[in-house]
């Protein structure tokens, strides 16, 4: 499972040198680059590409978030800020990640989001959609990558790119600060990936009777989602960062497709009794 973590961070970094590569040098750096802007979700739906559209709905029913993982250029700067945090919580004592309530109000954005895309009003989702976001940051450091629609709304390119700049620093702090609360009580994407969550095949499971509860998982995880407690992972919120399972002493937390029951004899018996 380690190895599968270092596959993931390795994806990770090939698609967010990709995508740098070819918003600066377009298709000219290598046409595989031009996968990394139609490979994202909202442009390829936005640009009716069913067939990319379709793979990411079928990759996340079988394997969960895996494009907030690997592929999205934000949760990629996110994942910058959590590593500094880990890199300072060595030094100054910050404290560990915890497990939090879900936000009940986390479809609200998604919602606007939504309409704002369907009435047109573009500024929001130029706000909140990851790959303009992206875009943007990326204009700091050649403006040309700036989206076209930042010209249309009037505000002049220099606006756009300074809140590329702003948007990054914001991102970077939230990742060191929030881990991935960004991706989910304010990413419209992510919110709608919540709803196919319960769905999916491959999920984060703990073996109830394998962990001895050391807390070292709920610690690692920069989404928050995990309650060793009750050993409980709530994969609605889970972005497939793997994070938890590399730092398991007991081999108890496993990404699988299979629903674990608990085997040992008394607490099937209980189960069982209560289902009577
Ligand atoms: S939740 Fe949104 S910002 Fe976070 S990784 Fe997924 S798509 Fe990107
Ligand atoms: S549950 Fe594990 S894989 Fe999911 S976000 Fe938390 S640390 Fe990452
Ligand atoms: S790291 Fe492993 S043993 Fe420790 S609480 Fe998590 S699942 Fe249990």
């Amino acid at each position: 499972m380690k190895r599968l973590r270092t596959i993931r961070i390795v994806v990770t970094v090939l698609f967010l040198a990709a995508s740098v590569a070819y918003l600066v040098a377009g298709s000219r750096v290598s046409a595989l680059a031009v996968y990394s802007e139609r490979l994202q979700v909202v442009p390829s739906a936005i640009a009716s590409c069913i067939g990319i559209t379709l793979f990411w709905l079928a990759a996340t029913l079988v394997f969960g978030r895996i494009y907030c993982s690997s592929v999205c250029p934000i949760g990629t700067i996110i994942d910058g800020g959590i590593f500094l945090r880990r890199v300072l919580r060595r030094r100054r004592g910050l404290s560990p990640f915890r497990y939090k309530h879900p936000y009940k109000r986390r479809y609200d954005i998604a919602v606007i989001y939504a309409i704002c895309l369907l009435v047109g009003v573009v500024a929001v989702p130029l706000l909140l959609e990851p790959w303009q976001i992206f875009r943007s940051i990326v204009s700091v450091v050649h403006p040309s990558a700036l989206s076209a629609d930042w010209l249309r709304l009037g505000v002049g390119a220099g606006v756009g790119v300074a809140a590329g700049a702003v948007s990054l620093l914001l991102l970077l702090f939230a990742g060191l600060l929030y881990g991935r609360d960004y991706c989910n009580f304010v990413c419209p994407l992510g919110a709608a990936y919540a709803l196919l969550e319960s769905r999916t095949i491959y999920h984060i499971e703990i073996d109830p009777d394998a962990c001895s509860g050391c807390l070292k998982c709920e610690e690692a995880c920069p989404s928050s989602c995990i309650k060793v407690v009750s050993r409980y992972v709530d994969n609605a919120r889970c972005v497939k960062c793997l994070d938890c399972l590399s730092v398991c002493p007991d081999d108890a937390i496993h990404y699988q497709a299979n629903r674990n029951r608990p085997r040992t004899p008394l607490l099937r018996k209980v189960s069982g009794a209560a289902g009577k």
